[in-house]
């Protein structure tokens, strides 16, 4: 998708602190992190956010869920706990168009979040 940021760094035009990568995510750094782990997970597809997520990309939405175990396993906050965020819109504080899922950790995480 044209300047998409997030379809940038999955392209590696932008680079990025790569976590983990597959064939259909990728893992990296939030480039201004809100927590001291804070990794941003992306389909390399191009879905720009939960209200266009279709019934073909059932599998691929799966697959990233189960991925993030894993994602904090390998960031060191599997014991400790993480939190995962996804931001929809403009009052859900969505500021990339491009679907993504943030975890979240390294301390506690207040809640409810403001
Ligand atoms: P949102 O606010 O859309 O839920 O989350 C977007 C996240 O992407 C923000 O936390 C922001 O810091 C991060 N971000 C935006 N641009 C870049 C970038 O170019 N590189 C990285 N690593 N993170 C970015
Ligand atoms: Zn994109």
């Amino acid at each position: 998708m044209d300047g998409c940021i997030f379809c940038k760094i999955a392209s590696g035009q932008i680079p990025s602190k790569k976590v983990y990568e597959d064939d259909s995510l990728i893992a990296f750094h939030d480039i201004s992190p809100k927590a001291p782990v804070h990794v941003v997970v992306i389909p390399k597809l191009h879905i720009a956010s939960t209200n266009d997520l279709k019934d073909i990309d059932d599998s691929l939405a799966s697959h990233i869920l189960k991925q993030l175990p894993k994602i904090a396993e390998m960031l060191n906050v599997s014991n400790s706990g993480y939190r995962v965020v996804i931001n929809c819109g403009e009052n859900g504080g969505q500021s990339v168009e491009h679907l993504h899922f943030h975890v979240l950790g390294g301390r506690i995480l207040q809640w409810p979040p403001g």
